[in-house]
Formats: structure tokens, sequence, C-alpha cells
């Protein structure tokens, strides 16, 4: 604890002097306005920065800084780009002790789970190094009138809009296969957590990325975020964030005819079944929705647990949840720190009051929880009793609170666990192989894990159906976004 406190003091104390700057075309400048807004702790309410509010005039600037890095981006040999982004990677390594403690300094994240989100995301930009060799990768379809070769060119410059749950990782996530493609990048952090974020793009120029190539603006979703999801010089909009967001946002990037991909919200299912190994699946559950705050977009939110077994696990669940400890996140030892900021956390906390009104149990938890610093804590909570239609069981709380309802048989597990708008991962617990597959199948989701919880492999899918997101992440599933295919036919 005393180790990340004295690492966080000298970062802290130069942050708020310095404040965070716009980075536009390789240069730290402030707001076109002179505005900014405040970046506070959730810990215990401390301005950490003053923050440039982004203008509409100040993306117009990024945009066209973006355009004019473009060209040369985009020509550039893979190999140089390759290694560029491999040194990016290594300043994310260089730096990943102090991008953890800022991290759980400026959301609450505990920092048990966010030292290793910072090293993911020099992972996620080390993947996509390698990958820019065969960004530009087609397929060869001879006919009998023609050789047919298709190819992949960039889409442009794009923009990148991110939400407050895990901002450094998440940001990797979208730059770096962008950057791997040959676009050129304006990203706008959430306002909530702008500080790593600002990191991202001052490491990316220490590590030689040329100026124009990843430009930052920061501000609010309504002015520096609606802006760029109209710009005509920005061609494609990677956003991740809440569903209701995203449908704004496809309006706002029609009449400029946006290509769009959403990752968006969850209400996700975890399916524990009689015969499965109950112990593994008892970890899992408490690890899918109480690590990260419960803020967590795969997070296993509804427990639905086969009706045979369901006192015992719900027994032993009860005590786990009772144990689990909440702190400062800067104590190796909190497992869950204060939630993002005062509006999210009235938010959860009105779903105790919601769960009360329709008919189910507080088990454990229910209430804020007075902890360090006095900040935006609450108990972590498990809801018994509930059924499907309740909103406990319909709505993301995107908090450390867990919705168990019970089920007979597979059939009503498959029909509970699709009863909801969202479809972004599901999780079965079972040593039945036929109905393992069986359930994985009928899951409305676009990802699914089989005995085991969230574990992300980079080549792999990621996305959701239903109102989770549009669009797919991940290895070759990333270019198909930022690249346009395109054929070429020559007669024989
Ligand atoms: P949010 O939608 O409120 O905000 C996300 C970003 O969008 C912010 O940067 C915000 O400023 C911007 N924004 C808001 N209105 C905008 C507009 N009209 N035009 C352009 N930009 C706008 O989401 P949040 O509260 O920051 O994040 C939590 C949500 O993100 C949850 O629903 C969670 O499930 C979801 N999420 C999904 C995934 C996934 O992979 N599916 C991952 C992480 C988070």
């Amino acid at each position: 604890f005393a180790a990340n406190q004295e690492r966080a003091a000298p970062l802290l104390k130069k942050l708020t002097a310095d404040g965070i700057g716009n980075i536009i075309d390789g240069r730290i400048v402030p707001s076109s306005s002179g505005e900014v807004f405040e970046t506070t702790s959730p810990i215990d309410g401390t301005v950490l920065a003053q923050v440039a509010r982004g203008t509409k005039e100040d993306i117009d600037k990024a945009a066209k800084a973006a355009q004019r890095a473009f060209k040369d981006w985009r020509d550039m040999a893979p190999a140089t780009r390759k290694k560029l982004l491999h040194r990016v990677a290594d300043a994310i390594g260089d730096n990943a002790d102090d991008i953890a403690v800022l991290e759980c300094i400026d959301t609450g994240q505990a920092h048990r789970f966010m030292a290793k989100a910072a090293i993911r995301g020099a992972e996620n930009f080390r993947f996509y190094a390698d990958k820019c060799l065969e960004a530009r990768d087609g397929l060869n379809m001879p006919a009998d009138e023609h050789w047919n070769v298709s190819t992949r060119v960039p889409i442009g410059p794009v923009g990148v809009i991110t939400p407050w749950n895990t901002p450094f990782m998440l940001s990797t996530w979208k730059i770096a296969p962008a950057l791997a493609a040959g676009c050129t990048v304006v990203l706008k952090p959430a306002e909530w957590s702008p500080v790593t974020a600002d990191l991202l793009a001052k490491l990316a120029k220490q590590a030689g990325l040329p100026d124009g190539v990843l430009n930052t603006v920061h501000g609010f979703g309504e002015e520096s975020g609606k802006a760029l999801t109209e710009h005509p010089a920005i061609k494609a909009i990677a956003f991740v964030g809440e569903s209701a967001t995203g449908s704004a946002i496809m309006a706002q990037g029609a009449p400029t005819l946006k290509r769009v991909h959403f990752e968006l919200g969850g209400k996700n299912p975890v399916i524990v079944f009689d015969d499965a190994d109950l112990d593994r699946a008892l970890d899992a559950v408490v690890f899918m929705i109480y690590s990260l705050n419960g803020e967590r977009c795969t997070s296993s939110s509804r427990l639905l647990v086969q009706a045979s077994i369901a006192d015992t696990f719900i027994e032993k669940l009860t005590a786990r949840v009772q144990a689990l400890k909440v702190g400062h996140p800067l104590d190796p030892r909190t497992e869950v720190g204060p939630l993002i900021h005062e509006r999210h956390h009235a938010k959860v906390c009105s779903y105790f009051d919601i769960a009360r009104q329709d008919g189910a149990t507080i088990a454990v938890g229910g209430k804020p929880y007075d902890g360090p610093g006095g900040g935006h804590y609450v108990q972590p909570t498990l809801v018994t009793g509930a059924h499907k239609d309740m909103r406990v069981a319909q709505e993301e709380v995107f908090g450390p609170f867990l919705t168990v309802i019970p089920f007979g048989n597979e059939a009503e597990a498959i029909e509970i666990a699709n009863a909801v708008q969202y479809g972004l991962t599901g999780y079965v617990w079972t040593n039945d192989v036929g109905r393992a597959l069986r359930v994985a199948d009928a899951l409305e989701a676009g990802m699914i894990w089989l005995n085991s919880e969230n574990v992300r492999h980079l080549p792999t899918p990621f996305g959701g159906m239903k109102a989770s997101g549009i669009g797919r992440d991940g290895g070759d599933y990333s270019f198909d976004f930022y690249m346009e295919t395109k054929h070429v036919s020559l007669a024989r």
C-alpha cells in the first residue's frame, strides 16, 4: 500500500501542476475556447487536474491533423510501422507501474486488477505491431476470363470514443489495430477518466509515432464527442460505451455515412448446472461480477443457478460476498474500490431500492459503504429471490451487484438467459459436453465461455449481439472495420 502511495505522490503533483491538454498534431494545446473542466478522484473527491474542454473547433483541428498525417502513415513500410508500434508497447511496459496507480486513483479500480491492465495494453500494441505485416493481405480468386485478387486498404482517419471503465487498456484495444491497419486516429476519452488516456498519446510520441497520427481531444460527449462523430474527414467511429449512446452516435454519423463499430452494454448470464464443478464455478461467479467493481461490460451480473443446488450454492456465495474486502484502490488487499463518480454511485444505489420494491431479497449488502477517503463506495451486493422480469434482472447496473435467478431445466435456463435486450457474453458451467455445446449454440450472445471465466485471446472475435454491439474486434476482425476491401480484376 505504502509503495503504491509513494509511487503515486509525485505523479499526482505533476499532473495537478501541468493539467491535461489536448494533443493535436504532436503538440499539447489548450482548448480553443480556453475552457477547462476538473477531473476528481472517486476515492476522496480531490481535484486531480484541470482538463482541456475540447470544442467542435478542436475536433476540426485534430481531424485535419489526422487527415494530413494519413497519407504518410498509410504508405509507410509495414516493417517500419511494426517497429514503431513495438516501441509504443515498450514505452507502455516501461511505465506500467505508473499507469496502474494513476488508473486506480482516476477510476477507483483496485490495484490488484489494474497492475495487469497496463501490461495488457502493451500486449495489445505488440500483437497488432506484428500484424502490420499482414494488414493488406487479401485473396486470390482466379476465374476463366480473369485473374481476381482482393487487397485491403486503410479506411482513413478514424475516431475512437472510449468509456471510463479500464480506460487505458480499452483505448489500446481500439487504437493499436487502427494504427496497424494504417489509419490515423482522433481519440475522445471519457470525461470522468481522462488521466491515462492522455498518457497514451504522450508515450506514443516519445516512442516516435509521427505527429498527427494519434491525436487526443478531451471533453464532453455531447460536445467534442458529437463533433467527432459528425466530422466529414473522419471515416469511421469505434465506440465503446452505453447502448443509448451508440444509438445517438449512429444518428449523428448518418449524414456523413460513418462506418460504426459499437461495443455496448451487457446483462450477461452465468448459468450453473447441478453437474458442474461447483467450487470452480463459485470462484468464477464471484470474480466475474465483483472484480473491477463490477464496472465491466463482460461481467456476469445474472447468476442462473439450477434449483436442485440453489440453496447450497447461494449459501456459499453469500459467505464469499460477505468476505469481500472493500477499500482504498491502492491497497493491494482491496478487492472492491469506490465507484467512478457520484452520479454513477447514485445510479447503483438506486437499484438497492428497486430490488426491494420489486420484491427481491437483498441477501448481502444493499447500502453505500463508508470507505477510506469517504468516496463513492458501495457494499458488494447479492440479490436473491429474483425472477427474469424484474428490473434488477433486466437492466445493466454496472456495479458490484449480482442478481440470482433459479431455474429448473436446460430449456428454462436458455429462456431466462435470452430474455434481455443485451447479448454480449454468456458463461456456462456443466460437466455434460453435449449440454455445454447445445446451450452455447442457443445463447444469444457474441461470446460464450464454457467452464471458465472471461479470458481474452487476442486473435479471437470480441463483440456483442442485440443491444450489446455491432461488429467484432480482435485479430483480423479489427482490420475488417479499419480497412476497405478492394477488388482488382485483370483480363487473362
Ligand atoms: P457512455 O456511453 O456514457 O460514454 C462513453 C463515451 O461516449 C464517453 O467518452 C462519452 O463522453 C461519449 N459520449 C457520450 N455521448 C456522446 C455523443 N452523443 N456523441 C459522441 N460521444 C458521446 O458510457 P460510459 O458510462 O462511459 O461507460 C459505461 C458503458 O460502457 C456501459 O454500458 C458498459 O457496458 C459499456 N462498455 C462496453 C464494453 C464492451 O466491450 N461491450 C466495454 C466497456 C464498457
